[in-house]
């Protein structure tokens, strides 16, 4: 009962708090420290309070796992990288053509990838330096975020690719020059953890499909270094598993 009655006292701050002067809705500012940080963000917005109060939140630590029979994903992607972006939040690439990752009977186009540095999940409480989500989108507008963990080692043809055209100043696009398979991002094995989670920004939305790819893949010191360097610290601290166990 305690613990309820915190939520309710939680919900009636929040609307108290963007029903008073000074919000704007077009212009819901977060990031990623102080005032408009992730701890706060279900307080920004009414349209963030999934952050503050959902309780199938991502990241999470990978851990509480459960043994299952997981199907190879059929992975199809036949496009291309295209454009990238320092949009504030993260380095985010754009792709073209047919990217599609299949689970559970469904096809997903993959619309974009990004990446956070650290990692976001981390596995039995441990974060990795970098970890890129592509984001796969169905048919029905429902979402699978497929993560790849990066670790210290040789440098990474994909992320030389990124950094050589990227515009570190925030909100300057620039194409790529020599475009390459999204598909190069992933580590030879496709094992992976399966969980049910949110975006990892707000909205915070629920219901998207987790797949955290178990191999992580390398890229370089300096590479890692000038990643996070553009993007700081951009890493939602890890969420409550509640109710949810994570499949294996
Ligand atoms: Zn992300």
């Amino acid at each position: 009962m305690k613990r309820l009655a915190t939520i309710c006292v939680a919900a009636v701050f929040t609307w108290a708090g963007v029903t008073g002067a000074g919000y704007h809705a077009e212009h819901a500012h977060w990031s990623y420290k102080g005032k408009s940080g992730p701890v706060h963000w279900g307080e920004i917005d009414p349209r963030f309070r999934l952050c503050a109060l959902g309780a199938n939140q991502s990241p999470v630590d990978i851990h509480r796992l459960i043994e299952a029979k997981l199907p190879d994903p059929k992975v199809y992607y036949t496009g291309n990288a295209q454009e990238v972006v320092n949009n504030g939040h993260t380095i985010k690439v754009s792709t073209i053509g047919k990217n599609e990752f299949s689970i559970d009977g469904i096809p997903f186009d993959l619309v974009q990838f990004h990446f956070h540095t650290p990692s976001e999940n981390t596995i039995n409480g441990q974060h990795f330096p970098m970890e890129a989500h592509l984001v796969h989108k169905s048919k029905d507008g429902e979402y699978l975020v497929v993560a790849v963990m990066f670790q210290e080692g040789k440098p990474n043809l994909a992320l030389s690719r990124i950094l050589a055209d990227l515009d570190p100043r925030p909100g300057h696009p620039k194409k790529l020059k020599e475009m390459f398979n999204p598909g190069d991002l992933f580590p030879k094995k496709v094992d992976y953890y399966r969980y049910d989670g949110s975006f990892t920004t707000p909205p915070c939305t629920e219901g998207v499909r987790w797949i955290v790819l178990k191999t992580p893949v390398e890229a370089s010191k300096e590479q890692l270094e000038q990643m996070q360097k553009i993007m700081g610290h951009n890493n939602r601290p890890t969420q409550p598993l509640h109710a949810r166990v994570i499949l294996k």
